[in-house]
């Protein structure tokens, strides 16, 4: 029987083990699909307290492993399938397997999100990605567009412009969503190209089945256009990874969990932290924050449980 097992390896749920492993709780963390989150697709994060010049997301999330497992947190590269409450404990079926635990702490996180046009599946990874970090340094010297008015779509599309020789930031609305800091910073840099009130209808492939151009549409006049680029790069937010935990745990019509109290679940001992329970803020910071909550409710949680 294990006292705390935590899904998700991102912000919230390295920040649970910290504690968690600090309270001598001797946590297992459940690593995902995605280890280590959304912040191991990012570049500099500026705005995590205590970096004055910022910090690259993958060593900060690196240093948070580090610092969780100096304390005795173990982690395992491991899916979660389902889970069911007993009595007393949670049971978790892991890859085929069931394990039983006193608390359990979601940090699931949000997966990136596709436009949900035809063949997008097929085309992931062959011109259409949702990460500039990951893909960016394969388009240099060619146009590229990202998709999304949102500070990730400022974020991709500035970083994009170290390879590409043209960025189009393409937005349904005319106005962008971003903070001002970022917005002016996308949009007064002379390789990024704005195009406003238009979404992208249907992605053109070469004879290879790579990305060649794609058709937009003008939400406004319904007017289509064709635009050359090799690589669309999408930035239109984040689905949150509640799957495993449908019909089992209390999930909003955004798909979110639900906290009843504190980080508290409908199901006791199962508390939930991060992205996976958050439409609001959806910072590192505020992740972090909930691990942390989280790792504490848990902690008292099995206090009065003993
Ligand atoms: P977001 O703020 O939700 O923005 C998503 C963007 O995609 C919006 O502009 C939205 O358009 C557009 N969109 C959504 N669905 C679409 C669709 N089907 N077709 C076309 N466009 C679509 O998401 P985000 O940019 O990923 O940011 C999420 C959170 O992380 C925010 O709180 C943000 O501040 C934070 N973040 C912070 C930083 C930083 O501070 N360095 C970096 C990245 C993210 P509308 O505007 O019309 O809704």
């Amino acid at each position: 029987m294990e006292k705390v097992v935590i899904i998700g390896s991102g912000c919230a749920g390295l920040t649970a083990a910290i504690y968690a492993a600090r309270a001598s709780l001797s946590p297992l963390v459940l690593e995902g699909r995605e280890p280590g989150g959304q912040l191991t697709t990012t570049t500099l994060v500026e705005n995590f307290p205590g970096f004055v010049d910022g910090i690259d997301g993958p060593a900060l999330i690196m240093n948070m492993k580090a610092q969780a497992q100096r304390f005795g947190a173990r982690f395992e590269y491991a899916l979660v399938e389902d889970l069911e409450p007993a009595d007393g404990f949670v049971r978790v079926k892991v890859d085929g397997n069931w394990l039983e635990t006193r608390t359990l702490i979601v940090a699931s996180g949000a997966s990136a999100r596709y436009m949900g046009l035809p063949r997008e599946r097929e085309l992931v990874g062959h011109g259409l990605t949702s990460c500039a970090t990951c893909d960016g340094a394969f388009y240099r010297n060619v146009p590229v567009c990202v998709v999304g008015g949102g500070d990730s779509a400022c974020e991709e599309a500035i970083f994009l412009t170290r390879f590409a020789s043209k960025v189009y930031l393409i937005h349904r609305r005319d106005t962008l969503r971003a903070s001002k800091v970022m917005a002016q910073r996308a949009l007064s840099h002379e390789k990024i190209v704005p195009v406003w009130e238009s979404v992208i209808s249907e992605y053109l492939t070469d004879e290879a089945g790579e990305m060649r151009a794609v058709r937009l549409c003008n939400v406004k006049t319904g007017g289509m256009t064709e635009m050359e680029v090799k690589c669309v790069f999408s930035a239109i937010g984040h689905t949150p990874n509640t799957k495993p935990f449908q019909g089992k745990l209390d999930i909003d019509a955004e798909g979110y969990l639900i906290q009843h109290k504190g980080t508290a679940t409908n199901i006791p001992g199962v508390f939930a932290a991060g992205d996976v329970a958050d439409h609001v803020y959806r910072q590192a910071i505020t992740s972090a924050g909930q691990g942390c909550a989280a790792a504490l409710d848990a902690e008292r949680y099995l206090a009065d449980f003993e």
